[in-house]
Parts: C-alpha cells; sequence; structure tokens
C-alpha cells in the first residue's frame, strides 16, 4: 500500500487548514480549561509515559494511551486531552521512524487525533457529561461511551482515508479487534484512575501507573521475543527452501527475493569477490532486478571492502555512518545498511549489502538473523556447484574428455528445439566409426587402442572447432552435432573428416618381451550422414539416421568412406 504523492500532499495540507486553527478555536471556546496545572502535569507524564512503550502483537502496533487521555478528558475537558493527545505523538513518530519521505504520516496522525479529540469531546458533553463529574454512573457510562466512540470513529476515519486512496480495505481488520480487546483491557484503569485521583490526588497516578507500565513492558518485552522468534522460524523456513534448489542462478535469485521480503529493505546486492575482483552479482533496487558494473576499486574503498576484509557484519542506522565509505552501487537515498560478509568453507567469498530509505529501521537482532540466512545461502551455493561438477562429470567420457552420449543426447535436443522455434534453419549430425578397430587391439593390445582413441578424439575436436558439439557416442563411435548445417555442408565437412583420419599417422607403443618400441599406424573411419529438418524431425531419428546411412552406405559399400542418409 503506497500513498501517491498527492494524497500525502492532501493530508499535509488538511493538518495547515484544521489543526493549527482549530486549536486555538477549541482554547477559546472551551468552556472548561485545566486549572490545576501541577495535576495536570503529572497527567501528562503518566501519558508520555504510556505511549514511550509501543508493541507489536501479531502484527498489529498497540499504543496504550487511551486510558489516560480519557481520565484527562473527564477530568479536565476536551482542551487538556487534545494537548496530551498531541504530545503523546511525539515518541509514537519516534517509533515509526518518520523520514522525510514518510512526514506526512505525522501530518495525518495529528489531524485524526485532532478530529478525534474534539468530535468524541463534544458528543460526550453533548449527550450530558460534565467534565469533572464524579458521579459513579456518569463515570462509567460516559467514559465507556468515549473511549467506544474514539476507537469507533478512528477506525472510520482510517478506513475512509483507504476507500478515498482507492484501496480495498477491510472494514474488520486484526488492527481493529486488537484494538478494542487491549481498550477493553485498560479502559477500566482509566475510569478508576479518574476516581482514585479525584479521591486521593496524584499519588492515584502513581498506584494505578505503575502496575500498567510494568505490564506494557512485560508485553514489549514479549513482543519483541516474539518477532526474534517469527524473524527465525521465517529464517529456517528459508533455509529449506534454499537448499531444495540446485542452480546457482535459482538461489541467487531466491534469495534477494526472499531477504527483501523478509525484512523492510529497498535494495539489495550481492557483492562476489571473483579471483580478486568485487563483481556485483545480483542487485535488487527499488523491488526490480538491475544488473549493475562498477570498479573493484571503488568497491574495495568503501564499507563493502572493509566487511569482506574484517568478516564483520556490520550496522548502520544512518547515513552520516557510512557516508564516508559509501559503496558505488547504494543510492544517498538510503539510510539504515546491514553489510555482512557470505563465508563459504571458512572463506569470505562475498558481501550482502541490505539498505533502506528509513533510519534505524533495522535492529540488532536482524543482523544476526541475515548472518545466519547467509551461512544458509552460502552452503545452497556450495551444494549447487557440487551438484553441477557431478552432472557435468557424469557427461564427459574419462578417456577422451569429450562429451558422452548423455551429454550428446542432450545437446541434440537441445539443438532440435532451437531449430523448432527458428533459431537454425538446418542441424546435421555426423557420426564416425573407426574401421576394424577390433584387429588395431588384437594387434598392437588394448592400451595401445586407447592411445588411439584419445589421439582420434583430439583429431576431430581440432578440426571441428567452434563449428559444433564433438563426443564420443561409445566404443570407437563418436559425433558431431553440427547446427546451421546443410545436408551437403555436413557431407563435405564429413569427407574433410575422412580425408584427415586417412592421412594423419597414429602413434602406439608396443610392449615387446622387455622394451617399449613406438609404431605409427594409419586407421581410416566410415562415416554417416544425416540432416533435420530433411531426414528427421526429432533427435532421436536424427542419431537413428546417421548411424544408419554409417552402416550401410558406408561400412558395407566397403568401408573408409562417406555416406548420406537417403530415405527408403
Ligand atoms: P568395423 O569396421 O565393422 O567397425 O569393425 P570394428 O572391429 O571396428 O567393429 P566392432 O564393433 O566389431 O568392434 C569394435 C571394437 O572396438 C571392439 C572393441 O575391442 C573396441 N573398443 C571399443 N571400446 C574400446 C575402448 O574403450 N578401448 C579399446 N582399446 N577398444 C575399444
Ligand atoms: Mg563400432
Ligand atoms: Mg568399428
Amino acid at each position: 500500500m503506497e500513498f501517491t504523492q498527492r494524497a500525502k500532499n492532501i493530508m499535509i495540507a488538511v493538518w495547515f487548514i484544521f489543526v493549527p486553527l482549530g486549536t486555538l478555536l477549541v482554547y477559546i471556546n472551551s468552556p472548561t480549561k485545566p486549572t490545576e496545572w501541577e495535576n495536570y502535569g503529572y497527567y501528562l507524564l503518566l501519558a508520555l509515559l504510556s505511549s514511550v512503550f509501543p508493541f507489536v502483537i501479531a502484527g498489529s502496533t498497540i499504543v496504550l494511551v487511551l486510558w489516560v487521555n480519557v481520565a484527562i478528558f473527564m477530568q479536565f475537558g476536551i482542551l487538556a486531552e487534545l494537548i496530551s493527545m498531541q504530545l503523546c505523538m511525539f515518541p509514537i513518530i519516534y517509533h515509526m521512524k518518520i523520514t522525510r519521505e514518510t512526514l506526512f504520516k505525522y501530518f495525518f496522525n495529528s489531524s485524526m487525533f485532532f478530529f478525534l479529540s474534539v468530535i468524541c469531546g463534544s458528543l460526550i458533553i453533548g449527550l450530558g457529561f460534565e467534565v469533572g463529574s464524579v458521579n459513579i454512573m456518569d463515570v462509567i457510562i460516559f467514559g465507556s461511551l468515549y473511549a467506544i466512540s474514539y476507537i469507533f470513529i478512528n477506525h472510520i476515519i482510517l478506513y475512509g482515508r483507504e476507500v478515498i486512496c482507492g484501496f480495498k480495505p477491510l472494514f474488520l481488520t486484526k488492527d481493529f479487534y486488537w484494538e478494542t480487546a487491549c481498550l477493553l483491557m485498560t479502559l477500566p484503569f482509566g475510569l478508576s484512575l479518574y476516581l482514585f485521583e479525584a479521591a486521593i490526588g496524584p499519588i492515584a497516578l502513581l498506584l494505578m501507573g505503575i502496575p500498567l507500565m510494568t505490564i506494557t513492558v512485560i508485553v514489549r518485552l514479549y513482543s519483541d521475543s516474539e518477532k526474534v522468534n517469527n524473524d527465525l522460524n521465517k529464517a529456517s523456513e528459508f533455509g529449506h527452501e534454499l537448499a531444495e534448489r540446485l542452480t546457482s542462478n535459482e538461489i541467487l535469485d531466491i534469495f534477494v527475493e526472499r531477504v527483501s521480503n523478509m525484512f523492510p529493505i529497498d535494495s539489495a546486492f550481492i557483492v562476489d569477490n571473483l579471483n580478486g575482483k568485487f563483481i556485483i552479482l545480483r542487485a535488487m533496487v527499488d523491488g526490480s532486478m538491475k544488473e549493475l558494473e562498477f570498479p573493484h576499486e571503488e568497491i574495495q574503498n568503501s564499507f563493502a571492502g572493509t566487511c569482506y576484509d574484517k568478516g564483520e557484519p556490520t550496522l548502520f542506522n544512518k547515513q552520516v555512518e557510512w557516508v564516508s565509505q559509501k559503496p558505488p552501487f547504494l543510492s544517498t537515498e538510503m539510510q539504515s545498511v546491514m553489510c555482512v560478509p557470505i563465508y563459504r568453507n571458512q572463506k569470505i567469498e562475498g558481501v550482502l549489502v541490505l539498505a533502506t530509505k528509513s533510519k534505524f529501521a533495522f535492529e540488532p537482532y536482524q543482523l544476526n538473523i541475515v548472518h545466519l540466512l547467509c551461512s544458509y545461502f552460502a552452503v545452497s551455493l556450495e551444494k549447487a556447484r557440487l551438484v553441477r561438477e557431478a552432472v557435468a562429470q557424469s557427461e564427459i567420457c574419462e578417456l577422451t574428455k569429450l562429451f558422452n552420449y548423455r551429454y550428446l543426447d542432450k545437446q541434440i535436443a537441445r539443438d532440435m528445439a532451437k531449430m523448432e522455434v527458428g533459431a537454425y534453419q538446418s542441424l546435421s549430425l555426423i557420426m564416425l566409426d573407426i574401421d576394424k578397430f577390433k584387429a588395431v587391439n588384437d594387434t598392437y593390445g588394448h592400451h595401445s587402442g586407447n592411445i588411439i582413441l584419445k589421439e582420434f578424439a583430439q583429431l576431430i575436436k581440432s578440426e571441428i572447432g567452434r563449428e559444433g558439439t564433438v563426443g564420443r557416442y561409445g566404443g570407437e563411435e563418436f559425433v558431431v552435432i553440427l547446427p546451421n548445417y546443410t545436408k551437403l555442408q555436413a557431407m563435405n565437412l564429413a569427407e574433410q573428416l575422412r580425408l584427415k583420419i586417412e592421412q594423419t599417422p597414429f602413434m602406439v607403443e608396443l610392449d615387446l618381451a622387455d622394451v617399449t618400441r613406438e609404431e605409427i599406424i594409419f586407421i581410416t573411419a566410415s562415416i554417416g550422414v544425416s540432416t533435420a529438418p530433411e531426414d528427421s524431425d526429432e533427435g532421436n531419428s536424427l542419431i537413428r539416421n546417421a548411424d544408419r546411412a554409417l552402416y550401410i552406405g558406408a561400412k558395407q559399400a566397403g568401408r573408409n568412406r562417406v555416406a548420406e542418409y537417403v530415405k527408403s
């Protein structure tokens, strides 16, 4: 929920139009004014103290101040309550961490409380309440009516604002229930405070104030630990979610996304140190991902560089604390910043920087939670790297270091898909099978056979270069995938390969009795070619057709030749 600038301006304008002049009018016209200044002072002190400890229950922020203000209204009238409430705004505003952008909140709340004081006070006096009356029934009935109308009208104003601004609010919100529940709990204290004070003087404020303040502080401590608990729960859920991701990109994306949902941040940066150079792996600014690049030195000389060197998480509450070491990626709109090192295997790999435009937005415990998240993050990245390595290994032939059939099958499927969407015009496949290789093994031994396979692999690879993908499909069979090669181009290339193989001397080692001797031998290969889309419309048939061309067109026709697939 974000208010437009126009809505914010209107909220500020309403304050200037109504509040100063309205307060003056109330002052002039109010029939009752505080006369017992000392007593009023004690009441104000109690009201201020009550508003210093707002707490959060189930996401709703509660300030227990109405109970004191009910008593103030009953004893001193509208003006006294109005002043008290406006003064209580300051601790509340401090708690709301108002900045220049959110200053409208002060004006809105101040206007709202001004209207509440005037409307509810006038209503109760209009209904017949006499300020200062200590008639028990009057106190109970009018005091309760005052508090109930206060909460109800307050809620209507908030609801009305959201409707006017085009949001679709719920009428009965969780906040409303909590406020009503807290009122039920504190209203009897407020009414007793008033009666008690009338009977025994200001000492009543102390006697009633201490227990309620104590409860407030306890609830506040409890709500703080609830917050920590809540964040820890979210952190552990987050950890599980990260652990399920297997690719680094997924992990980076989900990390930035979840961290920005968990904390009130406006920007997030993952700064990585790759071979001694700082780079920005991910950047999220005002809710959208950005690609950023900055000189290594500028990052090194900022607090991000210091955090990387020292390995200590750092919390800044406002801009003046970091602006002298500003990293180039951080906007000067930012205020609160958390900077946390990312460790992997006891070594710092990078830093995470989270920032927001509000001052004092983060609490120290949140820094620890981010630190914990960073270790989940690093572990998940490490796991993704191991998975990546394992997959790569399972797709490589140990002997020749070429891709194996697993990789080739996937690559053919990928290239076919690209051809289908028009990225390639055609896709050709060359399959090679060394002729009479069994005989080579039989003559020179299996070890020599292996050396030839290795040399053969290197030969094909260097001939093809970056034109296509080369792999060992099995035994002494090799495959070359050639994107954007027509049948004719592939046939020419195959012929070139065949000639090159035929002319290339292969070196083998012969183990004879106790001496080893090197010998040069020549080999040949038979080659089959098929091309999509003309021969085949899917990866499997592209391979099958090349294989058929190889056996029927090349092997059966006498070996050491190239054959294309022909539909039968
Ligand atoms: P053709 O011209 O019909 O292809 O004859 P060939 O002997 O090459 O064909 P065949 O399929 O009968 O035999 C293939 C041989 O390749 C059998 C096996 O000894 C050899 N071979 C397969 N894999 C390897 C390997 O990893 N190392 C070695 N040294 N030999 C292998
Ligand atoms: Mg074979
Ligand atoms: Mg063979």
